[in-house]
């Protein structure tokens, strides 16, 4: 099961916005909700309260009824728009296509925002129109699994534009986050997303799956069922520890999500991680370095450990390089890295 200390993201609504790499159709269609029974859902949070698991509930467009509302009260959430002004404190997950709505948001310095694009061109300009609206932005690539050399260029020339927006921001003393340029500078070991070893996802039908992905790609694809006395499922789901995969046990992108879901995707393999995933890390991890550097002796980045200058770009390269200790992470909680 689950251990105590750990967390686990509950699918409320079929329905609910997709915050990462997957897509979720069900989210887009006019369908009614279709929410997961209360019943159910009572048991699960009797279970972690008990049990000292976090969750975090998934939420569509539509309000939950009263009941299920209560039992979810005091839980974090993850919503899309339409539910901000009732969830204010929740996560709020953006969307590139829905830009023109970014100009209402109100500026706070507290919010945490999820921003998914699906193409590198342009993104300067989206999070720049956020900046002064969150304390976290976390920058989602949807689709970086089809990426080739130009989208790269774009994305290295689209962060090296953020980054001077961000350097702007750090010299007026603010102190945002920005998920890929500023998590792998606060960062001296691997910490990754974390799906199927210290969280895993229930659905609405009461199954547990290592992410939402698995559950929206195929309902059949589930690792266990929730039960009041085994838990939430068993696991660690073997195949997803950092231990168990060769390549990212020998890397320092500490701040890759190391997707197990886009593994999955692309290589058919829970630890074997698609040349694109590392492309992606690796202009990220360039550009922090290179904005670390900028900031010279700005506090706090000064004393910052520097990040060192690799010459390769795909980790398969240094495949015989020894593996780090891979039973390490990271304790720092001011990223969360599942976002
Ligand atoms: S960049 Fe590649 S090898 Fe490094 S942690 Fe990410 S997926 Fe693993």
């Amino acid at each position: 099961m689950i251990a105590s200390g750990k967390h686990a993201l509950v699918i409320l609504d079929k329905g609910s916005v997709p915050f990462c790499y997957y897509e979720n159709p069900h989210f887009h269609s006019r369908a009614e909700p279709q929410w997961m029974p209360a019943a159910l859902l009572t048991r699960i949070v009797g279970y972690a309260r008990k049990k000292q698991i976090a969750l975090t509930f998934l939420l569509g467009k539509t309000r939950p009824p009263a009941q299920l509302e209560r039992l979810i009260a005091s839980h974090a959430k993850i919503v899309p728009p339409p539910l901000h002004e009732v969830y204010p404190d929740a996560v709020l997950v953006l969307d590139a296509e829905e830009r023109s709505s970014f100009a209402a948001l109100s500026r706070s310095l507290d919010r945490n925002v999820i921003l998914r694009v699906s193409s590198p061109k342009g993104c300067s300009d989206l999070v720049e129109s956020l900046i002064g609206k969150f304390r976290r932005l976390s920058l989602h690539l949807v689709g970086q699994e089809y990426f080739g050399a130009a989208e790269l260029a774009a994305y290295e020339r689209e962060l090296s534009k953020i980054s001077k927006k961000l350097a702007e921001q750090f010299r007026d003393g603010e102190t945002l986050e920005f998920n890929v340029l500023t998590d792998r500078m606060m960062l001296t070991v691997m910490r990754n997303c974390g799906a199927g070893i210290d969280h895993l996802t229930i659905a609405p039908n009461g199954k547990s799956y290592i992410c939402p992905g698995f559950y929206y790609d195929n309902e059949e694809d589930f690792v266990g069922v929730f039960d009041d006395k085994t838990g939430i499922a068993a696991g660690p789901v073997r195949g997803t520890e950092l231990s168990r995969a060769p390549l990212c046990s020998r890397c320092d992108a500490f701040h890759c999500k190391r997707c197990i879901y886009l593994n999955r995707k692309t290589t058919l393999e829970l630890n074997v991680p698609s040349e694109q995933q590392c492309a992606v890390s690796h202009v990220e991890r360039k550009a922090s370095r290179q904005l670390l550097t900028g900031l010279g002796s700005l506090e706090p980045f000064r004393r910052m450990p520097r990040i060192p200058e690799l010459n390769y770009r795909d980790p398969l390269e240094c495949i015989d390089a020894p593996p780090r200790d891979a039973g390490q992470r990271a304790t720092d909680p001011s990223t969360d890295p599942m976002l």
